[in-house]
C-alpha cells in the first residue's frame, strides 16, 4: 500500500455525503471533487495537459511519468460556418480524448499505491486506460461487452492489457469488473466514469479553448453517452469563471443519438435525472450507447445551469455528417461525428438537406456566436 495524497474532500453528487474512500458513495451516487479556482495563470509552462498540472490535485511529476504527450490539441475554424470551430480531440496517443481523462486518472492509481488496475468500456476508454497503465507500468484488465468492435478490442489488446469480453450490455461489462477488483492484491476500479479524477483530466479541454479563443465560447457542442467531457468541460469553465478569467459559462449543448437518448428524452420533458429507454436498435455511435449513464444527473443540471440544453440526433445525419468531416480533411469515427451532426443541423447547413428532424426538442438551441465542437474519437479506430 502506497504512499498517499491528501486529496480535497470528495462529495457524493446525489446526496451530498462525504466520500469513505470507496469507488462511489454508499448510496450509490458518483463522487466528485471540490471545483478549483484557476489563478497564476501567468505561470503556466510547457504544451499539452501537463501545462495545467498546478490545477490538477496530483504531483506534478506523477502526471510527467505517466504522459504520453495527451491534449495540445488544435483547434481550427470550419471555414464556411463562421463562428463555428473544430477541436481535434482525436489526435490524441491513442486515438480519443479519453486520454485527457486516462492520464489523470492512472497517475492518481499511481500515486495511490495501485499495482493493477481493472476497468470496463465500451472501447475508447478501455484502450486509453490500458495504454496509460502500460506506461506507468501497471497491470491492466479491461471488461468490453461482446458487441465491441474488433478494432477497438485489438487496439486494447496491443497496449498489453488483459481483455475480457462480456456477454450482454455495457452494465455486464460493469458489472463483470466491478467483480474482479481486488484490494488484496492491489487492484483497483479504474473506471472512467466513477473515478473523479478523470474529469480532472477532460477539464482541461476547457482551459486550452480558453487559451486558444482568448475567451470562453459561446457554445460547446458536445457528444454526451457517460457525459465524461461534457462534465470535463462544464468543470474547466467553471473554474475559469471562478478565477474571474472568463466573464460567463458557455452554453452546453449535449447530443445523443437519437437510438439511445435517456438525457435528451429527459431533458425533453423536464426530468432532472435520465429516462429509462429501452435496449437500443444498434447506433453507429457505439460509443455514447449508454442506457443509464451513472452521472446522468449531473450532466442535466450542468447543462441547465448554463442555459444549454440535451439534443438527439437521427441516426440518418450521422453517416452525412462523418462524410463532411471527411470532406474537410478530417476523418472521425461515428460516435465522433454525432457532435457535429447537430452542429449542421442547427446552421441548416446543405449537407443535412436530406435528413428530417422533429425540431420539436430543438426549441432551446439556437445558438449564435462562437461555438466549439469538439471531434471526440479518430476514424482510424473504424477505417
Ligand atoms: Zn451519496
Amino acid at each position: 500500500v502506497g504512499r498517499r495524497i491528501n486529496l480535497p474532500e470528495l462529495r457524493c453528487t446525489v446526496c451530498g455525503a462525504a466520500g469513505e474512500g470507496g469507488w462511489r458513495c454508499r448510496c450509490g451516487g458518483p463522487l466528485d471533487l471540490p471545483e478549483a479556482v484557476v489563478t497564476g495563470v501567468d505561470r503556466l509552462s510547457g504544451a499539452g495537459l501537463r501545462r495545467y498540472a498546478p490545477f490538477v490535485p496530483l504531483p506534478a511529476e506523477m502526471l510527467e511519468r505517466v504522459s504520453l504527450g495527451e491534449g495540445g490539441t488544435a483547434l481550427v475554424a470550419a471555414g464556411d460556418l463562421p463562428g463555428v470551430w473544430l477541436k481535434l480531440e482525436f489526435v490524441s496517443p491513442t486515438g480519443s480524448f479519453k486520454d485527457r481523462g486516462a492520464a489523470v486518472l492512472v497517475a492518481s492509481a499511481l500515486t495511490r499505491g495501485a499495482a493493477a488496475l481493472v476497468a470496463d468500456s465500451s472501447g475508447n476508454a478501455g484502450s486509453a486506460i490500458a495504454a496509460y497503465a502500460a506506461r506507468a507500468g501497471l497491470a491492466c484488465t479491461v471488461f468490453v461487452p461482446s458487441g465491441t468492435s474488433p478494432a477497438k478490442q485489438g487496439q486494447i489488446r496491443a497496449y498489453g492489457a488483459d481483455l475480457r469480453v462480456v456477454g450482454g450490455d455495457r452494465s455486464a461489462a460493469a458489472e463483470a469488473a466491478i467483480a474482479a477488483v481486488s484490494p488484496e492484491t492491489g487492484s483497483t476500479y479504474a473506471s472512467h466514469v466513477y473515478d473523479p479524477m478523470f474529469l480532472q483530466g477532460t477539464k482541461t479541454f476547457a482551459y486550452e479553448c480558453w487559451e486558444q479563443l482568448g475567451r470562453a465560447p459561446d457554445a460547446v457542442v458536445v457528444p454526451v453517452g457517460n457525459g465524461t467531457l461534457a462534465l470535463g468541460a462544464f468543470r474547466g469553465f467553471r473554474e475559469l469563471l471562478a478565477g474571474g478569467l472568463v466573464d460567463r459559462m458557455p452554453r452546453l449543448i449535449a447530443v445523443q443519438s437519437e437510438r439511445c437518448a435517456p438525457l435528451a428524452a429527459a431533458w425533453a420533458s423536464g426530468e432532472a435525472v435520465p429516462a429509462k429507454v429501452p435496449p437500443a436498435p444498434a447506433t453507429v455511435a457505439e460509443g455514447i450507447a449508454i442506457r443509464t449513464p451513472a452521472r446522468g444527473a449531473q450532466v442535466l443540471a450542468a447543462v441547465r445551469s448554463t442555459r444549454g440544453c440535451v439534443l438527439s440526433v437521427p441516426e440518418a445525419a450521422i453517416a452525412p455528417a462523418q462524410a463532411d468531416l471527411g470532406r474537410r480533411g478530417l476523418l472521425v469515427e461515428p460516435t465522433a461525428a454525432v457532435a457535429w451532426a447537430a452542429a449542421l443541423l442547427l446552421s441548416r447547413h446543405p449537407a443535412m438537406a436530406a435528413v428530417a428532424v422533429d425540431r420539436s426538442g430543438w426549441r432551446d438551441a439556437g445558438v449564435s456566436g462562437t461555438m466549439v465542437v469538439p471531434l471526440c474519437g479518430s476514424g482510424l479506430k473504424t477505417a
